[in-house]
């Protein structure tokens, strides 16, 4: 039985449907994402187990209990939001002792929630002498500072510039793990899905679509909205035969079970693909040509067109060759990597 259960929820606004029966458990101590697209219905998950939206159907436990009447502050959830909330007129220090005197608990104990979260030197800074980034930490103390049963995060990271973004969730996951706290963390950003959660709920129409470890999510996603949401992908139609996908020739096994004749779509993540200059004999490899080259930091992407097709092509940056467009090449796509999802 999981820690943090959702089960059946259901709920629309107007005619619009925003949960279309999601069930989630969450296991004592893990975070998990839900990850999607604006409209998905993560965020109005995320507010019906905080007890601040009311489901049509279904219900929320912790701990066995059913909380789904429970009001939002007899919760025992700890929130922190996109938006910084703290109060403007509050030191970060009072803020922190704002959350220990909600719980009764002694304010003496805001010295330690600050060092957990790394501010001990800023506890008489007013929340408009500090950065973002060291505002979200203040929140994440308050948040804690109740002792939640469960955390909630919703896109705690969103308006913080990238270089914080990716500490604080490192940060975030540290604090997570120290504690041993069951967390629902709501984002859009994969990448952020990916690097800080035990298991991704990937959301789609408010449904799951796949929850999984952020590796399976990655390299075997269970459709192709999961397989284009989460990284960057090429994706070809195709049909299946047997036990078998043709693809520009090249045979692949067909990884789900899928009808003779159906369509599915072949899925290869650029990274996954062999680039090389083309010498005249392919060799049973595709030939394509060069449209761009980009440098993105670790890796060099190329575009090459095959056919009707434009491929990403992605190569380490310290051994990227460097291809003019217009260089005809050959690409090599590993079997074993190529993915595939019905149609
Ligand atoms: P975002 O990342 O943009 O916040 P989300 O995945 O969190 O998106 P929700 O905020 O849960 O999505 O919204 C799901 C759907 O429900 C959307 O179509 C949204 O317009 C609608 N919705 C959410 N809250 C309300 C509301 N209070 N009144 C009317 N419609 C709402």
């Amino acid at each position: 039985m999981g820690h943090l259960e959702l089960k059946g929820l259901r709920k629309s606004f107007g005619g619009n449907t925003a949960l279309d029966g999601l069930d989630l458990e969450l296991a004592e101590g893990e975070l998990v994402s839900l990850l999607g697209p604006s409209g998905c219905g993560k965020t109005t998950a995320l507010r019906i187990v905080a007890g601040f939206e009311t489901a049509d159907s279904g219900t929320v436990t912790v701990g066995g209990k059913d909380i789904t009447g429970v009001p939002a502050n007899k919760r025992d959830m700890g929130m922190v939001f996109q938006a910084y909330s703290l109060f403007p007129n509050m030191t970060a220090a009072q803020n922190v002792a704002f959350g220990l005197k909600l719980r009764k608990a002694d304010v003496k104990r805001t010295g330690e929630l600050l060092e957990l979260v790394g501010l001990s030197h800023l506890g008489g800074r007013y929340p408009h002498q500090m950065s973002g980034g060291q505002q979200q930490r203040v929140a994440l103390a308050r948040a804690l500072a109740i002792q939640p049963r469960v955390l909630l995060l919703d896109e705690p990271l969103s308006a913080l510039d990238a270089k914080v973004r990716v500490n604080l969730r490192d940060e975030i996951r540290r604090i997570q793990t120290e504690l041993g706290m069951t967390t629902l963390f709501v984002t859009h950003d994969q990448e952020e899905a990916l690097a800080v959660s035990d298991r991704v709920g990937v959301m789609s129409h408010g449904r799951l679509e796949q929850l999984d470890t952020p590796s399976v999510v990655y390299r075997q996603p269970a459709t192709a909205f999961v397989a284009q949401f989460v990284g960057v992908t090429n994706s070809v139609l195709a049909k299946a035969e047997g036990q078998t996908v043709v693809v520009n020739g090249v045979t692949v096994p067909a990884t789900h079970d899928q009808p003779s004749g159906s369509d599915v779509r072949v899925i290869v993540r650029p990274e996954d693909i062999g680039v090389s200059a083309h010498s005249g004999d392919a060799d049973g490899k595709i030939v394509g040509d060069v449209l761009t080259q980009s440098f993105l930091g670790p890796v060099t992407r190329i575009s090459v067109r095959v056919g009707e097709q434009v491929l990403r092509v992605d190569q380490p940056s310290n051994s990227a060759a460097a291809f003019q467009p217009g260089t005809r090449v050959a690409l090599d796509l590993s079997e074993s990597r190529i993915m595939v999802v019905p149609g």
